[in-house]
């Protein structure tokens, strides 16, 4: 196999095909200094229950229509592959895990102590960290990440969010493996991660910027992804940006002819031991797997986005970005 034809990773090993997909999701996010000290807080952590309930909401989604979820849990936000390796056992849905840090400002102390500009100094291994994910695996597991994830909050490209995006561009260019980024729409930083990868030698047409989708902003829209990247339509469910507006930015994004250049997600865990479950439930009553499938793709219909946009932005938008490329 040429790199160019090299498969897509999933938990279970490289996949013949993806299907529909959902891009941004989570299976589980844990905090395991917590869980050390704390092992018998009310959330309840325990592998086995946990794992067999995410495979129960997988397996429903499954029902619906989805294949594959793209689980962007990473460093920073609990990431536990073996974890996510046993849902894989229980469930029928494929599951590509990501490599790559999420912080909004600083580094973990782990990075933040090494590295240019650092206290104690010495190499930056980020991207080394990143690369060994993809390359041979997540820890011991043998499960290959299948992309990165970098992350910029309201705070803008800090120090340390600057060192995680360039680590991504690094990692990206050696492996061939795509970046998606979390980004604030509120302050239009998607922007500023496109300016910042670009600089790093990243083809765009490479990179999702994440959480687009909360901005109802047509021209800051339509500006990302005229530089060639996807937007993450992808936290539907979450009502700080109502159904409606999230909706209705997509229909008049596709009406501008941009179906190709959309991917959709929830951003949903199937356990966070950092939520309050009876409260999400109540403040946001569709923040789960399968609001997509029930509630959005039949009102995207409704108001005419065909099947074949649909089909863009559910399989062949995710398949394109996620085929790995040769290195460059
Ligand atoms: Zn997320």
């Amino acid at each position: 196999m040429t790199q160019r034809e090299r498969a897509i990773e999933t938990v279970r090993g490289p996949a013949g095909g993806l299907g529909a997909v959902l891009m941004h999701e989570h299976i589980f996010g844990l905090s395991p200094e917590i869980l050390w000290n704390w092992p018998d807080v009310p959330e309840g952590w325990d592998l086995e229950r946990c794992a067999a309930d995410a495979a129960a909401k997988l397996d429903a989604v499954r029902a619906l229509g989805i294949d594959t979820v793209v689980d962007l849990t990473v460093i920073g936000l609990g990431r536990y592959v073996p974890a996510v390796q046993r849902v894989a056992e229980l469930t029928s849905v494929n599951i590509i895990v990501a490599t790559g840090l999420y912080t909004y400002d600083d580094l973990p102390a782990y990075f933040g102590n090494r590295g240019p500009g650092s206290l104690f100094g010495g190499e930056d291994r980020l991207a080394e960290f990143f690369i060994r994910d993809i390359t041979e695996g997540v820890g011991r597991t043998g499960v290959k990440a299948g992309m990165l994830k970098c992350a910029t909050g309201k705070q803008g490209i800090t120090r340390g969010v600057e060192r995680v995006i360039r680590a991504c561009a690094k990692a990206h260019r050696e492996t061939g493996v795509p970046i998606t980024t979390h980004s604030e729409s509120s302050v239009r930083n998607g922007l500023d991660q496109q300016k910042l990868l670009r600089e790093e030698g990243v083809d765009l047409t490479r990179v999702v910027i994440g959480h687009a989708g909360d901005s109802t902003d047509l021209d800051y829209l339509r500006t990302l992804a005229d530089s060639g990247s996807y937007l993450g339509m992808d936290r539907f469910g979450i009502e700080f940006t109502s159904f409606e507006d999230r909706v209705a930015t997509v229909v008049a994004m596709c009406e501008l002819g941009y179906a190709e250049r959309m991917v959709l997600g929830h951003d949903s865990y199937c356990f966070n031991d950092r939520f309050e479950w009876d409260v999400i439930a109540e403040r946001h009553p569709n923040y789960h797997l399968r609001h997509i499938s029930s509630d959005v793709l039949p009102e995207l219909l409704a108001r005419g986005v065909t099947q074949a946009q649909i089909d863009l932005m559910l399989i062949d938008n995710p398949r394109r970005v996620l085929s790995p490329v040769a290195p460059y």
